[in-house]
């Protein structure tokens, strides 16, 4: 099937700094995908591009399958809603979003019908008449986000659009937003360095670091199963346990001394903290144990975090709730790993 976008080996230079580097990516209709990466690894550089905003120098860039690397941002199938997003504040918010197809030559009635339609996709068709100020900021992001689809684009690019709201409404409009892109089935690509974000919303993630592409996978796959070191440390918290070799095709855990059959070039395996328990008595099986020391209990609500010294390495074991653990610093503990949730990491 064709996708709807393909970058293909696109790379942007900036004085010398290589902002992108040969990255290539296929999108189909209807996804939600998420750029993730920390700050300046070239998320924005990637969407402007996209936008049109930005020349790649070197590589294509097609809508189904028509090249449209050099095409203005106005002759491109799509839309993008930016951080601030501006409305007139002397219009109403109807006229608001009427006012793009207005400007494309669309009737009066016919515009006023599309915006209708628009805001009652993001619920605020209670809203039409009202002035911007008299809406709250989550109201607010939604007549940008409206504003963005009455022309009803086939993408929709947002650049962080939820980062100028407190971390509740931002949390909500995570889950509306998810909700509004099912309704209609407009492929979105949205730029975050919030992980959680990008897990809450994303079908797929693609994880950027440096100019390149580390990882596109759903977020499970990221989570679980993360291609690189850099991956795996900016996606969740990872217990990184380093492993030597044993004997041909099999490696020795550090801490544990269990034995896995990697070859050569895994380097350290991950496991995530809640992948590890404390045992009592004999363990199961399935566990590969190593006694520790535990040096560290952070209780944030939902989620208490042991930190346990086993030799020159500190696992993090994470259970749920305040009360979990009557443990403290100090206390002598046997830290078990489910050897079935190690994923091995290679550099
Ligand atoms: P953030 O999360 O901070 O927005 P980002 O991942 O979106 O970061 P970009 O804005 O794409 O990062 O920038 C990637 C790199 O390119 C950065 O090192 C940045 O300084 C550089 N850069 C971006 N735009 C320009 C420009 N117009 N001129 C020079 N350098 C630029």
């Amino acid at each position: 099937m064709q996708p709807l976008l393909s970058i293909e080996s696109v790379s942007k230079r900036f004085a010398g700094h290589q902002a992108l580097h040969e990255v290539d990516l296929a999108i189909g209709g209807g996804e939600f995908i998420a750029l993730l990466g920390p700050s300046g690894c070239g998320k924005t550089t990637l969407l402007r591009c996209i936008a049109g905003f930005l020349k790649p120098d070197d590589g294509r860039i097609l809508i189904e399958g028509a090249d449209i690397t050099g095409a203005p941002p106005y002759r491109r199938p799509l839309n993008t809603v930016f951080q601030s997003y501006a409305l007139f504040p002397h219009m109403s918010v109807a006229d608001n979003v009427a006012y793009g197809p207005r400007r494309a030559g669309t009737g009066r009635t016919e515009a006023q019908a599309r915006a209708r339609e628009a805001l009652a996709l993001v619920g605020l068709e209670e809203m039409g008449e009202r002035l911007p100020r008299a809406l709250s900021g989550g109201q607010q992001q939604r007549v940008a986000l409206a504003r963005a689809i009455v022309n009803r684009p086939k993408l929709l690019l947002l650049d962080e659009p939820l980062s100028a709201l407190d971390l509740k409404l931002r949390r909500r409009m995570q889950i509306e937003l998810k909700h509004i892109q099912e309704k209609l089935g407009i492929a979105f690509i949205f730029v975050t360095h919030d992980q959680e974000e990008a897990m809450a919303m994303a079908n797929r993630i693609v994880v950027m670091n440096a100019g390149r592409i580390e990882q596109v996978g759903t977020p499970a796959d990221i989570y679980r199963a993360p291609a690189s070191r850099f991956v795996a440390e900016f996606v969740g918290e990872p217990n990184l346990i380093p492993v030597e070799p044993a004997r041909p095709g099999r490696m020795r855990l550090k801490v544990t001394g269990a034995e896995l059959p990697y070859a050569e070039g895994v380097r350290c395996v991950m496991a995530r903290p809640e992948d590890l328990v404390l045992v009592d008595g004999t363990p199961p099986a399935d566990l590969a144990t190593a006694p520790g020391i535990v040096e560290e209990v952070v209780a944030v609500g939902p989620v208490t975090t042991l930190f346990i010294r086993c030799g020159d390495v500190v696992l993090k074991v994470a259970r749920l709730g305040m009360s979990a653990t009557a443990l403290h610093p100090g206390s002598a503990v046997t830290v078990g790993l489910r050897v079935s949730a190690l994923h091995p990491i290679v550099e």
